[in-house]
């Protein structure tokens, strides 16, 4: 079978990943405060060891359905509902043994090994359940809903995610040999890892300091940024070159990989790979070729970025090596979770009363685990799988901007988990990747407004904005040129031609050097970047996948675009994202929140906030004499 979203696999959770420190404090010297209350889920872990028992006795009750899911609607119904309501069960069991083993890694592990097996048995108990649904014909599914609405109320996203792969399954001979091809599926990537984690050379470079220093990911991470022009300039030459050597077998190794994505996709009968990838979420292509097309509509709303960077930073000529130096100092702001928490409950006004009560409620009823402890997990999460109960977020609070704007991120799951448990049925309340982080983004757009509307001085402005705009270049722009160059590889292995190392070189290169606007001198684009595409893992271990960064910023910055203008009626439309969970594919959900993800629209409303941010920006710059 495909890989699909079903009911017996994953909740979304989303994790982000903050910088660590080491933690001093304990989990008991913590306020009660500022800890989750994971009582809500099992008042003791002995009626966590219940649950799971019952669990474990109960899975095995599944196998009595096998051979006979086609036989009635009843029967289909009845094995459907007995799976979801275990899965709900283990979700609940999970969220609590996940939490409380991220608490403090270094204990609490035995629990979640627990959770692990009993997922696995599921997975096995159930397996049977996806090909005997797929041989039924769709006629008889259609009855099948019509004799038993309830079927057709909980299951049908389940059943069509399964029926819609029909024309890609091949038989179970052909089947059985494509799997056994996912011994060697995964090789290219291993091969990359290898090579970049551990077997290829350090540059050295010479600093201005005098400092030899060896470029390590960490030690180039640093000075790319450096305040020291000729730094960041040798730095990056030397690492992308030191890649450069390497051209020849990267170029082979990454064709495989694109060959490999081709083989697949068409001996299940797709068009492309592309299509093969975005259908497991029913995605048409029109989605990522208007993305495309629309960003590179919109290329010189990126230019003007790039030269009020080069003005900002001084610079009679912005190089791509000058990038990666902080547009704006950072302002020292400071914020207790008190504070974080009031300004999230005006920040987020906008999205309703209702939304504002359930926030308070999330910190009133202590949903969130805040302080950073000795062995807590690090980053940040927000989990809705306890369906019955209420989502949770883990923190590591560490009193700055970023802190406050993470906990908007992760609320912005938080909230969207709740409004979709509350309105689907379990089988439907999970959303799919590609709406999840529109929840989120909306939440940070509407953060940085509040922000800059009460900031207290010029500078604070400046940092916002400027931070704010970055995010908008490298998420929509950077990420959208890596989704391009994706693309036409693999147009290229589907066409039959060639494709080495070098032809890579030049299909990136021409890419970025259009993206920065090299030709009309917006950033010079030097020549050693066109080896920067072996310096991204990401080609090598997703398929199609970066695109859905920029994507997902986009929705959510039109979303709030669109509540700005018209207030009220585009409010109570982006609620169709956050109460429809999973009960449609993601387009229509899209769709249902007032923008298509199809028209230019959703890209001219971003690049609309985007050039306001730029003006309010100059306006600053000018009055402080800059
Ligand atoms: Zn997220």
């Amino acid at each position: 079978m495909n890989k699909i979203k079903i009911l017996f696999i994953l909740v979304f959770v989303c994790i982000t990943l903050i910088p660590s420190f080491s933690q001093t404090f304990e989990r008991k010297d913590i306020p009660e405060k500022y800890k989750w209350n994971l009582a809500d889920i099992y008042p003791t872990v002995d009626a966590w060891q219940a649950d799971v028992d019952m669990l474990n006795a109960n899975v095995e009750m599944l196998a009595e359905f096998n051979g006979k899911l086609s036989e009635s609607a009843d029967a289909l119904y009845k094995a459907l509902k007995t799976g979801n309501d275990l899965t709900k069960t283990l979700w609940r069991a999970w969220v609590y043994a996940g939490n409380l083993s991220n608490e403090n890694l270094n204990e609490n592990q035995a629990i979640m090994q627990q959770m692990r097996t009993l997922e696995t048995k599921l997975g096995e108990v159930t397996a049977f359940f996806e090909p005997e649904i797929l041989k039924i014909p769709k006629e008889k599914i259609d009855q099948f809903f019509n004799e038993k609405p309830e079927l057709k109320n909980d299951f049908d996203m389940y059943i069509d995610n399964i029926q819609r792969l029909r024309e890609h399954t091949l038989t179970e001979a052909e089947e059985k040999i494509l799997a056994s091809f996912g011994l060697i599926a995964g090789n290219q990537n291993e091969v990359y890892s290898i090579f970049n984690n551990a077997e290829k050379p350090f540059p050295k470079v010479t600093l201005s300091t005098g400092e030899e220093v060896e470029l390590t990911s960490s030690v180039y991470t640093k000075y790319r940024a450096a305040e020291n022009r000729e730094d960041r300039e040798k730095v990056m030459k030397a690492l992308f070159e030191s890649y450069g050597d390497f051209k020849n077998m990267l170029g082979a190794n990454l064709s495989g990989k694109v060959k490999k994505d081709w083989v697949y996709a068409k001996n299940r009968k797709y068009k492309s790979s592309l299509e093969a990838s975005l259908n497991s979420d029913n995605l048409p292509t029109e989605i990522y070729s208007t993305l495309i097309e629309q960003v590179n509509n919109n290329l010189p709303t990126l230019h003007r970025a790039l030269d009020l960077k080069k003005r900002m930073l001084g610079l009679d000529e912005l190089h791509y090596y000058d990038l990666y130096v902080p547009l704006v100092e950072k302002v020292d702001m400071s914020f207790t979770v008190e504070e974080g928490q009031n300004i999230l409950l005006n920040a987020l006004k906008p999205l309703g009363e209702e939304y504002v009560t359930v926030l308070q409620k999330a910190y009133d009823d202590r949903w969130i685990d805040y302080m950073p402890t000795v062995g807590k997990r690090s980053g940040a999460y927000s989990n809705g799988g306890a369906y019955d109960v209420h989502p949770y977020i883990l923190m590591n609070w560490t009193d700055d901007f970023l802190s406050v704007s993470t906990l908007a991120h992760e609320l912005g799951h938080t909230m969207h988990s709740y409004f979709s448990n509350k309105t689907q049925p379990f089988a439907k309340a999970d959303y799919a990747t590609f709406v999840a982080e529109i929840a989120s983004t909306v939440n940070e757009n509407l953060l940085n407004d509040y922000m800059v509307k009460n900031a207290k001085s010029d500078e604070e402005v400046l940092y916002i904005l400027g931070s704010y705009l970055e995010l908008l270049r490298t998420t929509i722009f950077r990420q959208t040129s890596f989704a391009e160059f994706e693309w036409e590889i693999h147009k290229k292995v589907e066409a039959g031609e060639p494709l080495t190392g070098d032809d890579m070189c030049a299909i990136y290169y021409d890419i970025v050097k259009r993206y920065y606007g090299h030709e009309d001198g917006h950033c010079i684009v030097d020549d050693y970047i066109q080896y920067e595409w072996s310096y991204i893992p990401h080609f090598l271990g997703y398929n199609y996948y970066v695109f859905q960064y920029a994507t997902s910023l986009i929705y959510g910055t039109a979303l709030v675009e669109k509540m700005n203008e018209q207030g009220q009626p585009a409010v109570d439309a982006y609620y169709n994202i956050l109460k429809g969970g999973g009960s449609k594919y993601s387009p229509e959900l899209i769709k249902d929140a007032g923008i298509d993800p199809m028209s230019p629209e959703p890209v001219a409303l971003t690049m609309q906030k985007m050039n306001r941010v730029m003006d309010q920006m100059e306006e600053i710059l000018k009055k402080i004499g800059k």
